[in-house]
Parts: structure tokens; C-alpha cells; sequence
């Protein structure tokens, strides 16, 4: 039989465009090499608890009477309603520097206050910046790369600030390093400082079983433990979907959300006469370890209140791939714990994240790698303890992901968790009826990744 659509990967992005394109009818099938969808947001049993790959924080918050912005879009066009997701909003949020910390919540007026009390000299310049970012259209911005550094100390003399402003919106989705393209940065600066983080109350495994449900009742069929292995490609055309289990699957069209490189690598030829970024993708060089901790109190027992804490030991921040095997001069703190509710989580929780080197992680033999995993461990906690003093006495379990971790499980090259630095922002590649969806098309995290599917199967699917 032959598909209108084969989707390569049930992250996401993935679900997204499936839904999107069975729901018009479409004959689509999914294939995920993993035995759960999900991909880099998906879920996982561990000591008799479910624990979330990825979710620190679903971005782009905004409260239900609040339409036209990128959670609405994305619940209206795939058909969900906004209970569906039961959101709960952030507290408060930090970024932590030596000399200064600014905090930010779901109500951007209190994050201008913040700048005026803590930047005063800088409050007009960032008034203007904002207002300059409402008549910014990302999407139909040019294709090359613009340096958000560049353009920030145009608006801002204070490179304290600048560094702040970054280091958050680097952290949740920039795939260069020391810089960012303005695109992506004012997308980010949207989701997270206009608009804001909430958690779903029981973590990703609900909204991954209504995506695939949903995906389901459209028609769409799914095949998990399915792995792509080549792309046929014949005529500057995919003419045959190898998978490893020896089979072979067409379609009309095919869309990717495994990464750009990751999808060239299938194709037995990359064609085309362009000689743009997306013919020769390069692999992202940033990656993290992320620690789950369960602890055996309630964090606010340790005192600490803060949603998300962004923290940074020096006046510059440094988002890069480390020396070593993580750096611990900057990090994320989650706490699952400190979301609006009146169901409280029944354990505390910690998410720690730091940035990682991919190479120095993967050259390490299996016993080494096992003790620098507890060792990473403890050098990240001793860079906690000053903001949630006593958390090492009270750790009852931990899971630790590393680069290589990342790169196994999701197939992602070098465990490059925001995919390649070279976006195909149309979704095009050199093969005609191959198309790229989430990461790697530009939009991230977990309504960017939604959002992506749906505009690529808008466009390339149902136009
Ligand atoms: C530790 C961590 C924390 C994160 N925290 C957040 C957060 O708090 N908030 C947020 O919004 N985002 C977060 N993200 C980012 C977010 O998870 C991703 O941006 C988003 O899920 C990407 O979705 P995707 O569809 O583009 O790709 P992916 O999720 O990577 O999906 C790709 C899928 O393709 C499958 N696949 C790969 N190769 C093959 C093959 N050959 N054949 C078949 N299937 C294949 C993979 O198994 C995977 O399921 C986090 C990510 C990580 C890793």
C-alpha cells in the first residue's frame, strides 16, 4: 500500500503534523523507532515512579481567554481544547547572576518593573526593544543567520543585562554557541517572558496518550519499534522507506522531525541544485546532563520557592560546549514542585541541568562513565546548595542523562538536544517530497515542536 504521508518520528513535531494531515483525510503512518512517542518530551518508568524526559516547563503560557498566540493556534488547529492540557502556571522564576537578579513571572509588566528597579538606566531602552519585537515577523525573516548579540548592544550599553536576557532564552533552545539567531531569540523571548511557563499536572504521559489518541481516531496509523534505516531515493525523489526490519514502505510525501543531518544521513543521495546551510547541515555542538532527583522532603521545606532558577558564576555567560565533561559555571534548577496547584506533586522533585560535552562523555569506557556520572553529579549539587541549602542530605533517588544518553535514545546526533545551527525554516530539503518538522525546522520545545508539525503539514501536506 502506499501512503500519502509517512512521518519519520513520533516526537512531537511528528504527532502534530500526523494529526494535522489524517484529519483531512490523508493516509499517514507514523514511525517511531522507540516503543513510546513522546521522542525528546516523552516519559519513562524508573523506581516505581514516572519521570518526564524533558519537561521543565511548557512555554508559551498564556491564560484561556488569550487567543491569538502560539498555545491557542496550537490547541484550536489540532482540535484540543485548553483543559485538555491542565496547565498550571509557574511562581516565579530567576535568573541569578553574581551582581544582580532579576525574576520574572507569567505577567510580563512585573519582569518591565524588575528591569526599571534593577537596570533603572537601561528601563527606556528595554521599553523600546519590546516594541521593536511586536512589529518583528520571525517567519518572514531572512534566511541567514543575525547575530541577537549585535542587535542588543545596539539597544543596551549595560552588558550585564544583555548577558541575562540571554542566558535563559539560550538555556530553553539555541542550538550556536555564544550567540543566537534573532529569529529564534525573539521567539523565545516571546514564549518565555511575555507569555510564561506552566506544567501540566501530571507531567507529559497525558498529553502524549491524547496526541496518539487523537492522532488515532483521525485514521492515523502507527508503527513504534519501527526504525528508518534508508531513504531510496530516486529522481531527486523518495521513492522507498527502508526500515531495519527488512521492510519497505512508500508514500507520496515523507516528513521528517528526526534532525536535518540525521535525515541526510538516511538518503541514499542529498540532490538538488542549492548550495544553501540545509545541503550541508552541520551537527549542534551543545548538549546537558540532566539530573532528576526525588527527594525526601518538600522543597519548600529547604526554603526554596523558585519555579525555574537560571544561574551563572560570572558577569558573562558562556553558552558553549564545555572543556570538560560538563560545566558547572551555569545551570538550570527546576522544581517540578513550585507550579500553582491544589494538588500537590506527593514528592519533591528537582531538575538539574548543565552543559555537556558530547565527545568527552562518549570516549569514556562503561565503567568510567558510571563514576563520572556520580562525580558530575556531585560538582552540579555543590553549585546548588548556596540556592537550596541542605538538598544533598535529602536526595532519596537520582537519574542522570548525558549527551550520550540523548544521542541513544532520540537518535539525535552528538546528543545535540536543539538540533543543528542550520534551520530549513520553510521545511524544504534537496529532495522534493522529503520535508523537515520541528527541531530542526526552528521552532523547539513543546508547543514550538507542535506548532512546527502543524505548519509544516499546512504547508507542505494540505495546501
Ligand atoms: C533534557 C531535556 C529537557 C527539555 N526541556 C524542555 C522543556 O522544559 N520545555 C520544552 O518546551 N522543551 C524542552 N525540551 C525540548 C523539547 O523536548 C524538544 O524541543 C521537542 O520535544 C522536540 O520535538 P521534535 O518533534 O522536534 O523531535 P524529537 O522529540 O527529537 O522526536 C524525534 C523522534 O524521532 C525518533 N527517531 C529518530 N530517528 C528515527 C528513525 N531513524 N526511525 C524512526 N524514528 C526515529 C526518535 O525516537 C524521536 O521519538 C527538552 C529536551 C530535553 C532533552
Amino acid at each position: 500500500m502506499k501512503y500519502d504521508l509517512i512521518i519519520i518520528g513520533g516526537g512531537l513535531s511528528g504527532l502534530a503534523a500526523g494529526i494535522r494531515s489524517a484529519h483531512f483525510g490523508n493516509r499517514v503512518c507514523i514511525l517511531e523507532q522507540q516503543g513510546r512517542v513522546g521522542g525528546l518530551n516523552s516519559y519513562y518508568h524508573y523506581q516505581g515512579r514516572i519521570f518526564d524526559i524533558g519537561l521543565h516547563a511548557i512555554t508559551n503560557y498564556v491564560p484561556r481567554h488569550i487567543k491569538s498566540t502560539p498555545l491557542a493556534k496550537t490547541l484550536r488547529q489540532l482540535r484540543l481544547s485548553y483543559d485538555d492540557f491542565q496547565l498550571l502556571p509557574q511562581q516565579i522564576s530567576r535568573i541569578t547572576f553574581p551582581t544582580k537578579e532579576l525574576r520574572f513571572t507569567n505577567d510580563f509588566n512585573f519582569f518591565i518593573q524588575e528591569i526599571s528597579e534593577k537596570f533603572p538606566h537601561q528601563i527606556d531602552q528595554f521599553t523600546k526593544f519590546v516594541q521593536s519585537l511586536k512589529g518583528y515577523d520571525e517567519f518572514s525573516a531572512k534566511k541567514e543567520f543575525v547575530s541577537t548579540r549585535q542587535i542588543l548592544q545596539s539597544f543596551f550599553f549595560d552588558p550585564l543585562l544583555i548577558e541575562m536576557l540571554l542566558c535563559p532564552l539560550m538555556f530553553y533552545g539555541c542550538s550556536w554557541e555564544n550567540d543566537i539567531d534573532f529569529a529564534q531569540f525573539s521567539v523565545l523571548f516571546r514564549s518565555i517572558f511575555c507569555e510564561g511557563f506552566a506544567r501540566p499536572q501530571d507531567g507529559m504521559s497525558k498529553i502524549i496518550q491524547l496526541l496518539k489518541t487523537k492522532y488515532q481516531h483521525c485514521g492515523g496509523e502507527l508503527k513504534t519499534n519501527c526504525k528508518v534505516q534508508k531513504l531510496h531515493i530516486h529522481q531527486n525523489k523518495v521513492s522507498e522507506v527502508h526500515l531495519s526490519n527488512g521492510q519497505t514502505m512508500k508514500a507520496e510525501k515523507i516528513i521528517s522531525c528526526i534532525g536535518l543531518p540525521e535525515t541526510k544521513d538516511l538518503c541514499t543521495s542529498w540532490g538538488g541544485k542549492t548550495t544553501n546551510r540545509t545541503t550541508t547541515p552541520r551537527t549542534g555542538a551543545l548538549s546537558f546532563m540532566e539530573s532528576i532527583i526525588i527527594l525526601n522532603t518538600m522543597p519548600s521545606q529547604l526554603t526554596f520557592d523558585t519555579t525555574i532558577l537560571f544561574y551563572n558564576d560570572s558577569e558573562r555567560f558562556f553558552y558553549q560546549r564545555p572543556k570538560t565533561l560538563i560545566d558547572t559555571s551555569s545551570g538550570v534548577i527546576c522544581c517540578p514542585n513550585n507550579y500553582q496547584t491544589e494538588k500537590p506533586l506527593p514528592e519533591g522533585m528537582i531538575r538539574l541541568t548543565n552543559l555537556a560535552n558530547f565527545t568527552l562523555w562518549n570516549g569514556l569506557d562503561e565503567e568510567e562513565y558510571h563514576i563520572q556520572k556520580k562525580f558530575c553529579l556531585r560538582e552540579s549539587l555543590k553549585k546548588v546548595e548556596r540556592f537550596i541549602p541542605g538538598l544533598q542530605d535529602r536526595i532519596l533517588i537520582h537519574d542522570i542523562f548525558t549527551p550520550k544518553t540523548i544521542e541513544k535514545f532520540t537518535g539525535r546526533r552528538q546528543g545535540a538536544v536543539y538540533g543543528t545551527p542550520d534551520k530549513t525554516k520553510d521545511g524544504l530539503t534537496p529532495i522534493k517530497n522529503l520535508f523537515i518538522c520541528g527541531t530542526d525546522q526552528g521552532y523547539l520545545g513543546i508547543v514550538g515542536a507542535m506548532l512546527s508539525g502543524i505548519s509544516m503539514a499546512n504547508a507542505h501536506i494540505l495546501y
